[in-house]
């Protein structure tokens, strides 16, 4: 048993404690994701779940490549 936190295995706040282990990190703010961590799978690399708190629904379209279309001419004619 640990010492200091008193847990087998450590808990997390615990300077003994391993350090998690990175997977990936993310091609926008280039911070590791951690395993056991939610992130959004992109053809441009991996996108955090802080990265996508983030972001607006505009961001978010225009970093996935994605366009909003103008609305044009009459649905009545
Ligand atoms: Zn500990
Ligand atoms: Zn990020």
């Amino acid at each position: 048993m640990c010492e200091i936190c008193l847990s087998t295995p450590c808990r997390s706040q615990c300077p003994n404690a391993p350090e998690p282990t990175p997977v990936l990190q993310c091609s926008r703010c280039e911070e590791d994701i951690f395993e056991g961590e939610q992130y959004l799978c992109l053809p441009d690399g991996p996108l955090c779940e802080t990265c996508l708190d983030d972001m607006t629904i505009y961001e978010f379209l225009e970093f996935t490549g994605e366009q909003l279309s103008r609305a044009e001419g009459s649905l009545y004619e």
